[in-house]
Protein backbone atom coordinates (compact mmCIF):
# COMPACT_ATOMS: atom_id res chain seq x y z
CA UNK A 1 0.00 0.00 0.00
CA UNK A 2 1.03 3.49 -0.65
CA UNK A 3 2.65 5.30 2.04
CA UNK A 4 0.43 8.48 3.14
CA UNK A 5 2.40 11.42 4.87
CA UNK A 6 0.95 13.44 6.75
CA UNK A 7 1.96 16.33 4.74
CA UNK A 8 4.62 16.77 1.78
CA UNK A 9 6.66 20.58 1.53
CA UNK A 10 7.53 20.99 -2.14
CA UNK A 11 10.72 23.41 -2.03
CA UNK A 12 13.71 23.46 0.11
CA UNK A 13 14.64 27.03 0.36
CA UNK A 14 13.81 28.86 3.61
CA UNK A 15 10.22 28.63 3.72
CA UNK A 16 10.34 25.05 2.78
CA UNK A 17 12.85 24.46 5.48
CA UNK A 18 10.87 26.43 8.57
CA UNK A 19 7.93 24.67 7.78
CA UNK A 20 9.90 21.23 7.44
CA UNK A 21 10.86 22.16 10.74
CA UNK A 22 7.78 23.07 12.20
CA UNK A 23 6.19 19.92 11.41
CA UNK A 24 8.85 17.78 12.44
CA UNK A 25 8.59 19.60 15.94
CA UNK A 26 4.92 18.82 15.58
CA UNK A 27 5.29 15.24 14.75
CA UNK A 28 3.76 15.46 11.30
CA UNK A 29 4.83 12.64 9.37
CA UNK A 30 6.79 15.01 6.87
CA UNK A 31 8.67 14.67 3.14
CA UNK A 32 10.04 17.80 1.75
CA UNK A 33 10.76 17.63 -2.35
CA UNK A 34 13.56 19.62 -3.74
CA UNK A 35 14.82 19.74 -7.30
CA UNK A 36 18.10 21.06 -7.05
CA UNK A 37 20.16 22.56 -4.10
CA UNK A 38 18.36 22.92 -0.45
CA UNK A 39 18.05 26.65 0.29
CA UNK A 40 17.05 28.02 -2.86
CA UNK A 41 18.08 31.12 -4.03
CA UNK A 42 19.64 31.79 -0.15
CA UNK A 43 22.39 29.33 -1.29
CA UNK A 44 23.14 31.67 -4.52
CA UNK A 45 23.79 34.52 -1.99
CA UNK A 46 27.32 35.45 -0.59
CA UNK A 47 26.65 36.62 2.58
CA UNK A 48 23.54 37.21 4.61
CA UNK A 49 23.43 39.81 7.35
CA UNK A 50 20.15 40.29 8.37
CA UNK A 51 18.87 36.92 9.52
CA UNK A 52 18.44 37.11 13.18
CA UNK A 53 20.90 35.07 15.47
CA UNK A 54 23.22 34.25 12.89
CA UNK A 55 27.09 35.45 13.01
CA UNK A 56 27.62 38.30 10.91
CA UNK A 57 29.88 37.12 7.12
CA UNK A 58 27.51 33.66 7.22
CA UNK A 59 26.96 33.14 3.89
CA UNK A 60 23.80 31.67 1.89
CA UNK A 61 24.73 28.28 1.39
CA UNK A 62 26.00 28.07 5.37
CA UNK A 63 22.63 29.36 6.78
CA UNK A 64 20.70 27.02 4.29
CA UNK A 65 22.52 24.04 5.61
CA UNK A 66 22.51 24.90 9.39
CA UNK A 67 18.32 25.15 8.35
CA UNK A 68 18.70 21.56 6.62
CA UNK A 69 20.00 20.12 9.31
CA UNK A 70 18.01 21.76 12.08
CA UNK A 71 14.77 20.66 9.88
CA UNK A 72 16.59 16.87 9.61
CA UNK A 73 17.01 16.33 13.06
CA UNK A 74 13.31 16.72 14.08
CA UNK A 75 12.50 13.82 11.84
CA UNK A 76 11.29 15.15 8.30
CA UNK A 77 12.36 12.74 5.44
CA UNK A 78 14.32 14.81 2.45
CA UNK A 79 14.68 13.55 -1.69
CA UNK A 80 15.76 15.40 -4.32
CA UNK A 81 13.58 15.33 -7.48
CA UNK A 82 11.81 17.38 -9.72
CA UNK A 83 8.04 17.72 -9.44
CA UNK A 84 6.15 16.85 -12.88
CA UNK A 85 2.47 17.26 -11.77
CA UNK A 86 0.40 17.31 -8.87
CA UNK A 87 -3.21 16.40 -8.03
CA UNK A 88 -4.67 18.33 -5.41
CA UNK A 89 -8.11 18.67 -5.33
CA UNK A 90 -9.34 15.36 -3.44
CA UNK A 91 -8.84 14.75 0.20
CA UNK A 92 -5.56 12.52 -0.73
CA UNK A 93 -3.04 14.55 -2.59
CA UNK A 94 -0.83 13.47 -4.78
CA UNK A 95 2.88 14.50 -6.09
CA UNK A 96 4.38 12.92 -9.15
CA UNK A 97 8.03 13.46 -9.45
CA UNK A 98 10.28 11.87 -12.58
CA UNK A 99 11.07 8.66 -10.37
CA UNK A 100 7.89 7.70 -8.46
CA UNK A 101 4.68 9.25 -7.13
CA UNK A 102 4.16 10.15 -3.01
CA UNK A 103 0.88 11.03 -1.47
CA UNK A 104 -0.15 13.49 1.36
CA UNK A 105 -2.91 14.37 3.37
CA UNK A 106 -2.00 18.36 3.29
CA UNK A 107 0.82 19.98 1.13
CA UNK A 108 2.57 23.21 1.52
CA UNK A 109 4.22 24.49 -1.78
CA UNK A 110 7.39 26.46 -1.08
CA UNK A 111 8.93 26.00 -4.48
CA UNK A 112 9.86 30.14 -4.49
CA UNK A 113 11.06 32.46 -6.93
CA UNK A 114 13.48 32.84 -10.46
CA UNK A 115 15.57 35.30 -11.57
CA UNK A 116 13.87 37.47 -14.30
CA UNK A 117 14.85 38.13 -17.78
CA UNK A 118 15.60 41.84 -18.39
CA UNK A 119 14.66 40.93 -22.24
CA UNK A 120 17.98 42.54 -23.93
CA UNK A 121 19.47 41.50 -27.53
CA UNK A 122 21.77 38.19 -26.49
CA UNK A 123 20.36 37.60 -22.95
CA UNK A 124 19.34 33.91 -23.94
CA UNK A 125 22.12 32.78 -26.29
CA UNK A 126 24.83 34.57 -24.19
CA UNK A 127 23.66 33.12 -20.76
CA UNK A 128 26.47 31.07 -19.58
CA UNK A 129 28.66 32.76 -21.94
CA UNK A 130 29.26 35.95 -20.25
CA UNK A 131 25.22 36.29 -19.35
CA UNK A 132 25.04 35.41 -15.55
CA UNK A 133 21.78 35.47 -13.00
CA UNK A 134 24.20 34.41 -9.98
CA UNK A 135 27.34 36.23 -8.20
CA UNK A 136 28.46 33.78 -5.78
CA UNK A 137 28.35 31.01 -8.76
CA UNK A 138 30.16 32.87 -11.05
CA UNK A 139 32.34 36.03 -10.25
CA UNK A 140 35.06 34.24 -9.85
CA UNK A 141 35.24 33.63 -13.94
CA UNK A 142 35.52 38.12 -14.14
CA UNK A 143 38.53 37.97 -11.44
CA UNK A 144 40.27 41.34 -12.82
CA UNK A 145 37.82 42.13 -15.84
CA UNK A 146 35.42 45.13 -15.91
CA UNK A 147 31.69 43.65 -15.65
CA UNK A 148 28.33 45.35 -15.56
CA UNK A 149 25.29 44.66 -13.48
CA UNK A 150 21.78 45.41 -14.17
CA UNK A 151 18.94 46.54 -11.44
CA UNK A 152 18.38 49.04 -8.88
CA UNK A 153 16.67 46.57 -5.99
CA UNK A 154 18.54 45.34 -3.19
CA UNK A 155 19.75 42.11 -5.01
CA UNK A 156 21.60 44.44 -7.95
CA UNK A 157 23.10 46.55 -5.17
CA UNK A 158 23.91 43.66 -2.80
CA UNK A 159 25.56 41.40 -5.58
CA UNK A 160 27.28 44.90 -7.08
CA UNK A 161 28.69 44.79 -4.09
CA UNK A 162 29.97 41.59 -3.46
CA UNK A 163 31.14 41.50 -7.48
CA UNK A 164 33.59 44.44 -6.43
CA UNK A 165 35.90 41.41 -4.70
CA UNK A 166 36.60 40.51 -7.97
CA UNK A 167 36.09 42.21 -10.58
CA UNK A 168 38.30 45.41 -11.89
CA UNK A 169 35.24 47.39 -12.20
CA UNK A 170 31.08 47.51 -11.87
CA UNK A 171 29.17 49.48 -13.66
CA UNK A 172 25.56 49.54 -12.11
CA UNK A 173 23.05 50.16 -15.29
CA UNK A 174 19.60 51.30 -13.65
CA UNK A 175 16.41 52.76 -15.70
CA UNK A 176 15.62 55.68 -13.55
CA UNK A 177 17.41 57.60 -10.94
CA UNK A 178 15.63 56.58 -8.03
CA UNK A 179 16.49 53.44 -6.08
CA UNK A 180 14.27 50.79 -5.00
CA UNK A 181 17.45 49.14 -2.96
CA UNK A 182 17.36 50.05 0.76
CA UNK A 183 19.77 53.24 1.64
CA UNK A 184 22.03 51.83 3.26
CA UNK A 185 23.11 49.47 0.33
CA UNK A 186 22.76 52.56 -1.96
CA UNK A 187 25.12 54.68 0.21
CA UNK A 188 27.73 51.56 0.44
CA UNK A 189 27.84 51.43 -3.59
CA UNK A 190 28.22 54.89 -3.92
CA UNK A 191 31.32 54.91 -1.53
CA UNK A 192 32.84 52.14 -2.89
CA UNK A 193 35.35 53.13 -5.94
CA UNK A 194 35.03 50.00 -8.08
CA UNK A 195 31.34 51.13 -8.57
CA UNK A 196 30.18 53.34 -11.44
CA UNK A 197 26.58 54.44 -12.14
CA UNK A 198 24.95 54.71 -15.84
CA UNK A 199 21.32 56.05 -14.90
CA UNK A 200 18.25 56.20 -16.51
CA UNK A 201 19.67 53.92 -18.85
CA UNK A 202 18.92 50.61 -20.30
CA UNK A 203 20.58 47.60 -22.34
CA UNK A 204 19.66 47.05 -25.71
CA UNK A 205 21.98 44.57 -27.14
CA UNK A 206 24.75 42.53 -26.11
CA UNK A 207 27.73 42.59 -28.67
CA UNK A 208 29.24 38.89 -29.10
CA UNK A 209 32.87 37.29 -30.69
CA UNK A 210 33.30 33.51 -31.02
CA UNK A 211 29.86 33.23 -28.80
CA UNK A 212 31.01 35.11 -25.74
CA UNK A 213 29.99 38.51 -24.04
CA UNK A 214 32.44 41.48 -25.15
CA UNK A 215 30.14 44.27 -24.39
CA UNK A 216 26.92 45.84 -23.98
CA UNK A 217 24.65 48.82 -25.90
CA UNK A 218 22.79 51.41 -23.57
CA UNK A 219 20.50 53.47 -24.80
CA UNK A 220 19.40 56.41 -22.24
CA UNK A 221 15.48 56.62 -21.71
CA UNK A 222 15.76 60.24 -21.45
CA UNK A 223 17.73 61.92 -24.09
CA UNK A 224 17.34 58.37 -26.67
CA UNK A 225 21.15 58.56 -26.86
CA UNK A 226 22.94 55.29 -27.57
CA UNK A 227 26.29 54.17 -26.04
CA UNK A 228 28.62 51.20 -25.33
CA UNK A 229 30.56 49.56 -22.66
CA UNK A 230 33.01 47.54 -22.46
CA UNK A 231 32.44 44.55 -20.14
CA UNK A 232 33.46 40.62 -19.88
CA UNK A 233 29.99 39.72 -18.27
CA UNK A 234 26.82 40.94 -17.23
CA UNK A 235 25.13 40.24 -14.56
CA UNK A 236 21.41 40.30 -14.41
CA UNK A 237 19.14 41.24 -11.04
CA UNK A 238 15.29 42.81 -12.02
CA UNK A 239 13.60 40.78 -9.86
CA UNK A 240 12.15 37.41 -9.40
CA UNK A 241 8.72 35.58 -11.01
CA UNK A 242 7.05 32.48 -9.02
CA UNK A 243 7.70 29.35 -9.94
CA UNK A 244 3.88 28.07 -9.91
CA UNK A 245 3.26 26.84 -13.64
CA UNK A 246 2.76 23.20 -11.63
CA UNK A 247 -0.12 24.89 -10.21
CA UNK A 248 -1.59 26.66 -12.47
CA UNK A 249 -5.37 26.32 -12.86
CA UNK A 250 -5.26 23.95 -9.50
CA UNK A 251 -4.88 27.22 -7.02
CA UNK A 252 -6.24 30.70 -6.95
CA UNK A 253 -3.37 33.28 -7.76
CA UNK A 254 -2.84 36.94 -9.33
CA UNK A 255 -1.86 37.95 -12.12
CA UNK A 256 1.94 37.24 -11.74
CA UNK A 257 1.42 33.64 -10.83
CA UNK A 258 1.83 34.18 -6.80
CA UNK A 259 -0.67 32.12 -5.05
CA UNK A 260 -3.20 33.96 -3.09
CA UNK A 261 -3.49 32.51 0.95
CA UNK A 262 -4.54 33.96 4.33
CA UNK A 263 -2.88 35.14 6.83
CA UNK A 264 -2.59 31.34 7.92
CA UNK A 265 -1.38 30.16 4.65
CA UNK A 266 -4.05 28.41 3.74
CA UNK A 267 -4.43 28.61 -0.30
CA UNK A 268 -8.71 27.88 -1.64
CA UNK A 269 -7.48 24.22 -1.86
CA UNK A 270 -8.47 22.80 1.31
CA UNK A 271 -5.23 21.15 2.73
CA UNK A 272 -2.92 22.88 0.89
CA UNK A 273 -1.02 25.82 2.26
CA UNK A 274 1.51 28.13 0.12
CA UNK A 275 4.97 29.88 1.71
CA UNK A 276 7.61 32.33 1.10
CA UNK A 277 8.26 33.68 -1.94
CA UNK A 278 5.81 31.87 -4.25
CA UNK A 279 2.57 33.38 -2.99
CA UNK A 280 1.39 36.83 -3.03
CA UNK A 281 3.03 38.88 -0.43
CA UNK A 282 5.00 42.56 -0.37
CA UNK A 283 8.13 41.46 1.96
CA UNK A 284 10.64 38.82 0.07
CA UNK A 285 12.93 38.27 2.76
CA UNK A 286 14.81 34.95 4.57
CA UNK A 287 13.32 35.77 7.73
CA UNK A 288 9.68 36.29 6.34
CA UNK A 289 10.01 33.31 3.78
CA UNK A 290 10.98 31.25 7.35
CA UNK A 291 8.11 33.14 9.24
CA UNK A 292 5.51 31.66 6.12
CA UNK A 293 6.89 28.30 6.76
CA UNK A 294 6.12 27.71 10.12
CA UNK A 295 2.74 29.67 10.36
CA UNK A 296 1.64 27.04 7.27
CA UNK A 297 3.46 23.96 9.30
CA UNK A 298 1.34 25.40 12.29
CA UNK A 299 -2.18 25.38 10.47
CA UNK A 300 -1.28 22.16 8.60
CA UNK A 301 -1.09 20.44 11.71
CA UNK A 302 -4.86 22.64 12.68
CA UNK A 303 -6.12 21.55 9.89
CA UNK A 304 -4.82 17.31 10.12
CA UNK A 305 -6.23 17.70 13.89
CA UNK A 306 -9.85 18.87 12.60
CA UNK A 307 -10.08 16.50 9.88
CA UNK A 308 -9.55 13.42 12.23
P1 LIG B 1 13.18 44.24 -7.00
O1 LIG B 1 13.19 44.81 -5.63
O2 LIG B 1 11.89 43.93 -7.66
O3 LIG B 1 14.01 45.23 -7.92
C1 LIG B 1 14.15 44.99 -9.29
C2 LIG B 1 14.97 46.11 -9.90
O4 LIG B 1 15.14 45.82 -11.28
C3 LIG B 1 14.28 47.46 -9.79
O5 LIG B 1 15.20 48.48 -9.53
C4 LIG B 1 13.65 47.63 -11.18
O6 LIG B 1 13.58 48.97 -11.60
C5 LIG B 1 14.63 46.88 -12.05
N1 LIG B 1 13.94 46.32 -13.23
C6 LIG B 1 12.87 45.51 -13.24
N2 LIG B 1 12.53 45.17 -14.51
C7 LIG B 1 13.45 45.79 -15.31
C8 LIG B 1 13.63 45.84 -16.71
N3 LIG B 1 12.84 45.16 -17.55
N4 LIG B 1 14.65 46.57 -17.18
C9 LIG B 1 15.48 47.26 -16.34
N5 LIG B 1 15.35 47.25 -15.00
C10 LIG B 1 14.35 46.52 -14.50
O7 LIG B 1 14.03 42.86 -7.08
P2 LIG B 1 15.27 42.34 -6.21
O8 LIG B 1 16.30 43.38 -6.02
O9 LIG B 1 15.67 41.08 -6.84
O10 LIG B 1 14.61 42.03 -4.80
C11 LIG B 1 13.52 41.08 -4.72
C12 LIG B 1 13.06 41.02 -3.27
O11 LIG B 1 14.08 40.41 -2.46
C13 LIG B 1 12.81 42.38 -2.66
O12 LIG B 1 11.70 42.28 -1.80
C14 LIG B 1 14.07 42.67 -1.88
O13 LIG B 1 13.87 43.54 -0.78
C15 LIG B 1 14.48 41.27 -1.42
N6 LIG B 1 15.95 41.21 -1.22
C16 LIG B 1 16.44 41.62 -0.02
C17 LIG B 1 17.81 41.62 0.22
C18 LIG B 1 18.33 42.11 1.54
O14 LIG B 1 17.57 42.34 2.44
N7 LIG B 1 19.60 42.34 1.70
C19 LIG B 1 18.69 41.18 -0.77
C20 LIG B 1 18.17 40.78 -1.99
C21 LIG B 1 16.79 40.81 -2.21
P3 LIG B 1 12.50 49.98 -10.99
O15 LIG B 1 12.98 50.28 -9.61
O16 LIG B 1 12.54 51.13 -11.91
O17 LIG B 1 11.20 49.25 -11.02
Amino acid sequence: MTHIYDTIILGGGPAGLSAALYAGRGKLDTLLIEKATYGGQVATTFEVDNYPGTDIGITGPELSEKMRKQAAAFGTNFIKEDIIDVQLDEKIKVIKTAKGEYQAKTVIIATGAEPKMVGFKGEKELRGRGVSYCATCDADFYTDFPIAVIGGGDSALQEALYLTKFASKVTIIHRRQGFRAAQYLVDKAKANEKIEFILDSVVEEATEEKGLLTGLRLKNVLTGEQSDLQVEGVFVFVGYKPISDLFQGKIKMNEFGEIITDVYMRTDVPGVFAAGDIRETTIRQVVTAAADGAVAAISCEKYLGEAE
